[in-house]
């Protein structure tokens, strides 16, 4: 079986789902925070569970350089790996793969790149993707697309367009024949899910047709992917709306790399199933808190002597027990503890605020909670 995915409510065009994967119940919409080298930095496992994370992300790219999908794989997969018994997920490598522009070279094949880390060469292709995936075990898998860059023509993108499409029907085969080719497979448990992957560009018709060719293909769930590169935030919105017309309502549906807090809540009320972002995690290490009256900048000298909570608002153990005098202290004095208590406490917001968001929907109403959102992205 793959992937079982049942709606238990809804409120507008917002969806309460549970998706059902062999590591557990995720109940969606689901914010997904970044573990990109297996260790969502900062935080360890027992706290992300504390703080509710139902599925995280790894990076195929990273973990393929280190320490290696095999090493992985023979180590009995990611989440025995890295000790996590909840759902994970892996991207394919593309985006990051396409981010080291200067060593990098793309043909139809694929995508021959340099290590970031010693300079040595390597390539990937849709299959290898595939490959490496299936051998890291996560619950949900990413199909290998192409990141068209932004801005891009038209023609550009439409050609950019195809070849992934072209790479979704490889990564489909290859998954296909190989998807149970590791020790841990049972008849059981919910097999790995491969998602496609809808691009297209700032282009509307572009991504309804990607979405359509894409769910032609036919897969167990659908991203979103290209977006929040550089883009006016309006923009974003049009093109989740015109992928989301297209895309079937009875898969996931999950909008890849967003985004603010305010966002996250209205791609959630878009129709948008799950999401990502390491906005709360890096912004954390940078002294950034989100809160529920919008960014706090917590190196800021006016905090010196502030006696209060990062967030009034806040149920999480940092609010409950550190001031914002402390919480600055540890972060101009360098203090690791400080990245550990700003990621805390903004990976609870991120999933409180998603919590608010699930328990809205099956009350049927989401207003108030939109109503109430505060910008956080400036
Ligand atoms: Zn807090």
């Amino acid at each position: 079986m793959t992937l079982p995915f049942t709606i238990q409510a809804q409120a507008g065009a917002a969806r309460l789902g549970r998706l059902t994967t062999a590591h557990g119940v995720v109940e969606t919409p689901v914010f997904m925070p970044v573990g990109t080298l297996g260790s969502v930095k900062s935080v360890p496992q027992d706290t992300l569970e504390e703080l509710g994370a139902q599925i995280i992300l790894g990076n195929t790219y990273h973990l393929y350089l280190r320490p290696g999908h095999e090493l992985v794989r023979n180590l009995g997969g990611l989440h025995r790996f890295m000790s996590w018994e909840r759902a994970l997920l892996t991207d394919s490598g593309g985006f990051q793969v396409f981010s080291l522009s200067s060593l990098r070279k793309i043909t139809e094949d694929g995508v021959n790149f340099r290590s970031h880390l010693d300079g040595s060469s390597h390539f990937f292709t849709p299959e290898r993707s595939i490959e490496i995936q299936i051998a890291l075990g996560a619950d949900i898998i990413m199909a290998f697309d192409e990141c068209t860059e932004h801005p891009a023509e038209h023609g550009h993108t439409r050609d950019s367009m195809e070849m992934t499409l072209r790479w979704a029907q490889r990564c489909k085969e290859y998954f296909e024949a190989h998807k149970h080719d590791v020790p841990w497979h049972s008849p059981d448990l919910p097999d790995q899910a491969l998602f496609g992957i809808v691009q297209g560009g700032m282009y509307a018709d572009l991504r309804r047709e990607s979405a359509e060719r894409t769910v032609e293909a036919g897969f167990p769930g659908y991203a979103i992917g290209g977006l929040s590169v550089g883009e006016p935030r309006e923009k974003t919105r049009e093109m989740i709306a015109a992928a989301l017309e297209v895309l079937p309502k009875d898969k996931p549906r999950y909008v890849m790399g967003v985004g603010y807090p305010e966002e996250v809540i209205q791609y959630a009320a878009m129709g948008v199933d799950m999401m990502d972002c390491v906005l709360p995690t890096r912004a954390a290490r940078h002294g950034l808190l989100f809160t529920s009256e919008g960014r706090l900048n917590i190196k800021n000298m006016r905090f010196a002597q502030d006696q209060g909570p990062p967030d009034a608002a806040c149920k999480c153990k940092v609010c409950a027990r550190y001031t914002r005098a402390y919480l600055r202290h540890l972060f101009v004095s360098s203090e690791p503890l400080a990245g550990i208590l700003n990621t805390m406490h903004n990976l609870a917001f991120y999933l409180d605020t998603m919590r608010a968001v699930r328990h809205a929907i099956s009350l049927g109403d989401l207003s108030g909670i939109l109503a109430g959102s505060v910008s956080t992205s400036a």
